[in-house]
């Protein structure tokens, strides 16, 4: 197979060094040096606290740190810096919306629709603050192809609903979102909309407020920065209007044993020393897609996707899952062979995929199957792992019979 890879960057990623087939980067990606750079320099010869130091070094830290939520703000074209919250991840900032506005917003009696193919973490927070608060889990369907079923979603949409959950893109078929329709279909009946932007984010160009969504979650480690650090994007009258959900130093006005006053957003939601560091790696591989631009990457890896999708069709053993139009994510099965084995087997060629539920067991279940095998693509990703991947492929029918 021969095809032209306009994006040749696997040279700036000292992790794919020996033509290793990393195709797991919907997991995690991979980082290039620029960002090992800046964490090495954030730990090195800049390392400081923020927002305590009276020194210059800190005072420079400080500075780095709040360039990086600018960064990050600019990235997903928020209105403002202050909207932007730092968190461990999108787990973290999922449990912060739910924390801190569902307790307050949801009651008993009112619903939450997410749907079929969400991640753990998009459903998970949802459930406990539901047990919490006496409210009720609605799941739109899918369609054949994968996609969230956007019109079976209007049909059971009621004025109950105070909150709209989804993926932008999934994790595990790699379908994308109709997100205006979808901010239609929430704000019509009163609802706000949350978008987990994890696979979104580092394969396509995002703008919060062109997408019209209310809250925006993602984590660094799958933008090709740093694990520990993400962002929570939300508007900000409703940042303005929730409460801290952590305690701490950093996320306060004034603190006596009578009573203590809080900052405003998003120190409000920061308890405690930042992840000082996560933040300027996070900036730097913000830069570092940005320079290479969204729309390339993402017309790079649809151009990945439909190769690997007709090459894997050829065998007739194999069941491809999720839609022609995936954003750089196939997921597939093969007749009779489990996937943890499709993956041993694969890991032996020197191409590494995941084989699992990928933390969507209730998609698992709405597909039919205890587990997919998935390959996901990155920027630095090229025909050559497609060619890998099938050759792979093709021993594991072998062996299999
Ligand atoms: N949502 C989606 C769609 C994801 O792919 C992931 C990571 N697999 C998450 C949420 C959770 O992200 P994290 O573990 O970084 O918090």
């Amino acid at each position: 197979m021969t095809a032209p890879t306009p994006v040749d960057v696997r040279a700036d990623f000292p992790g794919l060094a020996n033509n290793w087939h990393y195709l797991d980067t919907a997991a995690t990606a991979q980082k290039p040096q620029a960002v090992i750079d800046a964490i090495a320099r954030g730990y090195g010869e800049d390392y400081a606290t923020v927002h305590r130091g009276v020194y210059s070094r800190s005072a420079d830290m400080t500075l780095a740190y709040e360039a990086a939520r600018k960064r990050v703000a600019d990235f997903i074209g928020a209105a403002s810096d202050s909207e932007i919250v730092f968190t461990r991840g999108a787990t973290e900032a999922i449990n912060l919306v739910a924390n801190s506005w569902g307790n307050g917003a949801l009651g008993a009696g009112d619903r939450i629709m997410l749907s079929a193919l969400e991640h753990h973490s998009n459903i998970v927070p949802w459930q406990m603050l539901a047990e919490r608060v006496g409210a009720q889990i609605d799941v739109a369907p899918l369609t054949d192809d994968g996609k969230i079923d956007l019109d079976a979603m209007a049909v059971m949409l009621t004025d109950q609903h105070k909150l709209v959950a989804l993926a932008h893109v999934s994790n595990v078929l790699g379908s994308l979102l109709d997100v205006k329709r979808a901010a239609e279909l929430a704000h019509g009946v009163g609802a706000k909309l949350l978008l987990d932007g994890c696979q979104a984010v580092p394969r396509m160009a995002v703008d919060v407020q062109a997408l019209d969504c209310d809250f925006y979650v993602f984590s660094a480690h799958k933008l090709y920065g740093p694990t520990g650090i993400g962002a929570l994007w939300a508007r900000a009258d409703i940042l303005e209007a929730m409460p801290p959900w952590e305690g701490g130093g950093s996320m306060i006005d004034k603190v006596s044993f009578e009573r203590t006053t809080y900052a405003p957003p998003p120190q409000r939601f920061e308890a405690g020393t930042p992840h000082i560091v996560g933040a300027l790696g996070l900036h730097a591989a913000i830069d570092y897609v940005s320079a290479i631009g969204l729309d390339a990457i993402h017309a790079q890896e649809a151009a990945l996707v439909t190769w690997a999708r007709e090459a894997l069709s050829q065998f007739n053993s194999v069941r491809l899952f999720g839609p022609e139009d995936s954003a750089g994510i196939v997921s597939f099965a093969i007749e009779g062979v489990h996937p943890h084995d499709i993956g041993t087997i694969l890991d032996e060629e020197g191409v590494a995929i995941r084989a699992g539920h990928h933390c969507a067991q209730p998609l698992m279940a709405a597909l039919g199957v205890d587990a997919t095998a998935r390959a996901s693509f990155g920027v630095y990703s090229n025909s050559d792992d497609v060619a890998a991947l099938v050759q792979g492929i093709e021993r594991v029918t072998r062996i299999f019979g």
